[in-house]
Formats: C-alpha cells, structure tokens, sequence
C-alpha cells in the first residue's frame, strides 16, 4: 500500500518573468552521435551503442500508470498520467529509480505505442501526462506527442525533469511541453560531481531552467484550472540532502535570481538512503532532520517564494517508488528488457 504524502503550499500569488523563446525542433538523426544531454558524449545509439545514460535508440519505457504522489497541481485527486522511461544521463548516488534509471529496465515500445499509452492515460481520468525523464528520447517524445494530439489526446503535457538538459532539448520540447516540473539539484559543481559525476549541471540547469521559464512566458505565463490543476507553468523541485542544506539555501537564490516568483518551487524531504547510500555510510546514509529541512524552507520564505509546496512529517519513505513493472507499457509490438527489479 503506497502511503500518501502530504503538501503544505505557503500562500499564493502569480508572477511572470520576461524572457525570449526561439522555435527548434529535433529529428531522429540526433541519435546518430548523440548530443541530447549536456554530456554530449557522442554515443552512436542508432547503431546501437548506448551513451552514458545507458540507452540505445531504442525507446524504452517502465511504466505508464496513474501516479498520485506529485505536487498538488500535478496529481490532483484523480491521478498524473506517468510514463517512466528507462535510462538517465545523470548518476546520481542517491537515485530511487535505480532500477530503470541505472539498471535499464524497461520494455521496447515505438512511437505509436507511446502515443496510445497517453490516450490510454487520458482514458483513465489522468490530468495531465507525465513524461518522467525524456529527454534523452525527445525526437521519440515529440513524434510520439504530436501523433497521441492527432489521435485525440488534449491533456497537458508535464516534462518531469532532473534539469540536466541542452538549450537544444529544451527548445525543441517547448512545442509539446505545457508544464516544466524541473528539478535543481546541486548549485555547487562540486558536489554535483561528488553525487552525479556532472560538476557542469548548476550551469546547465540554470540555462535550462532560464528557457523553460521563457517558454512558458511565450505561451501566456503560467495558468492553472478551476480545478487547480496546473495547465501550463514551471515548478521547481529540490530535493533537500541530508548534511547539504548550504548547498540547498544556494540552490533557492539561484533558482530565485533566474525565476522569482514566476515558478512554483517545491522544496522535498523525501530523500531515503538507497543501499548503495546506506551501504556507504556517511551523510547520505540518513534522512533529513526537522532542523535541516525548515533551515531550507525559512530561506525559501525569506527569498519571498509566494508558492512554495513542501512536505509535511514522516514523507521519508521508499512509499514514493513505484513498482516498476511496466505496467501500462505492453503493447503487441513490446517486449521486456533489462532485469526486473527486487521486490522491494
Ligand atoms: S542522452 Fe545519453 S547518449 Fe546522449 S549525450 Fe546524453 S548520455 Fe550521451
């Protein structure tokens, strides 16, 4: 039984900062030496050699289902229509979804199988779908987008991202994209290179963060239902890490300098030691205390965030992991891949 966690939101209010936004597009010839992340590591994946993220040009996929544990304006009562693709560029130590993030595990699907999951999503009473970590399959994502459109699918569509992307991804998804659910994760390039071996990702996440900010400007700013679904925006989430609370108070002035109070921002305390962490030892074999966690929110209501999500007591829980079991995923065309995860 997952438990729910539960969301506090501090006040209200709408800002909108001006930014530019250019048209871009990707095709499937990215895969051909592939510089969609910002390690650009050059990895032929349509010859089938996987990049550091550890996928081919094949697109995977680990589960489409409801899912009920993201912020408010995204999960609502009614559920987000998650689609979890396997792979990631980052490598984050601490990672919950290990299993389809590091480990690979998923099922080959095509485009127009993607397509049908989110009609299949829309089908189920989802608010939105939410696409978690695509960028390193965005000429798949938008091809898939823009058929499930043709076919009759009008949900939102959330880009639910570690903020470790190119100006070319970002560019290219802002066709497609509604709402940017970006994480911000290290302002210091050192820790991001202690914990995800990517000491480029403050810089590459502040430039992101900048462009997803301006797509949503372009389109008319941030807008949400009466229902209070988010239709269109940017939340910023940060996962507070247990013994990094500085970097954290650098992590809200930063996104506060490039986004004020035109992003929502989510500050979480969620983070639960995975046994590589527990195993280690050290900071990260443990949760966040009560005092490190509202150190960080008293910085993010003194920087005058007006919506602030945050997590109230006991959230600390693996409750948060879906079971990855690519539920949702099969079609008659797919077939499983990778080796399925431990019972947890
Ligand atoms: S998306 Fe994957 S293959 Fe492409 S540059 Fe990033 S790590 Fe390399």
């Amino acid at each position: 039984m997952l438990a729910s966690p539960a969301w506090g939101r501090r006040l209200a209010g709408i800002g909108i900062g001006a930014r530019g936004r250019e048209a871009h597009t990707l095709s499937f010839d990215a895969y051909e030496a592939c510089g969609l992340c910002p390690r650009r590591c050059g990895a032929a994946r349509a010859a089938g050699a996987p990049g550091v993220c550890g996928m081919t040009s094949s697109l995977k996929v680990a589960r489409a289902a409801l899912h009920y544990w993201e912020e408010p304006p995204i999960s609502g009562e009614a559920g987000s229509g998650a689609i979890f693709f396997s792979g990631c560029p980052l490598r984050c130590v601490f990672c919950q979804n290990h299993e389809i993030s590091q480990g690979g595990f998923g099922a080959e699907v095509g485009c127009e199988r993607l397509a049908q999951m989110m009609l299949e999503l829309q089908a189920q009473g989802a608010l939105n779908i939410n696409l978690v970590t695509p960028g390193h399959f965005a000429p798949h994502v938008l091809a898939a987008v823009r058929l499930a459109r043709e076919q009759g699918m009008g949900l939102p569509i959330v880009c639910n991202t570690s903020g470790y992307e190119t100006p070319e991804v970002v560019r290219a998804l802002s066709e497609v994209v509604d709402v940017w659910l970006t994480d911000f994760k290290y302002a210091s390039p050192e820790l991001a290179g202690a914990l995800s071996g990517a000491p480029d990702y403050p810089e590459a996440a502040s430039d992101a963060l900048a462009l997803m900010m301006g797509s949503v400007e372009a389109k008319g700013g941030r807008a949400e239902g009466e229902d209070g679904r988010m239709l269109r925006g940017v939340i910023v989430r940060h996962l507070v890490l247990p013994g990094h609370t500085d970097d954290s108070v650098e992590v809200l002035r930063r996104v506060w300098e490039i986004a004020g109070n035109g992003c929502d921002i989510s500050v979480m305390n969620q983070y639960t030691p995975n046994e590589r962490c527990r195993t280690a030892g050290g900071e990260l074999a443990r949760g966040v205390t009560h005092d490190e966690y509202e150190r960080v929110l008293d910085e993010g209501d003194d920087l005058g965030f007006e919506r602030m999500w945050w997590q109230e007591g006991g959230t600390v829980s693996e409750s948060f992991v879906p079971g990855f079991d690519l539920t949702g995923v099969l079609g008659p065309d797919a077939s499983p891949q990778g080796e399925p995860p431990e019972e947890a």
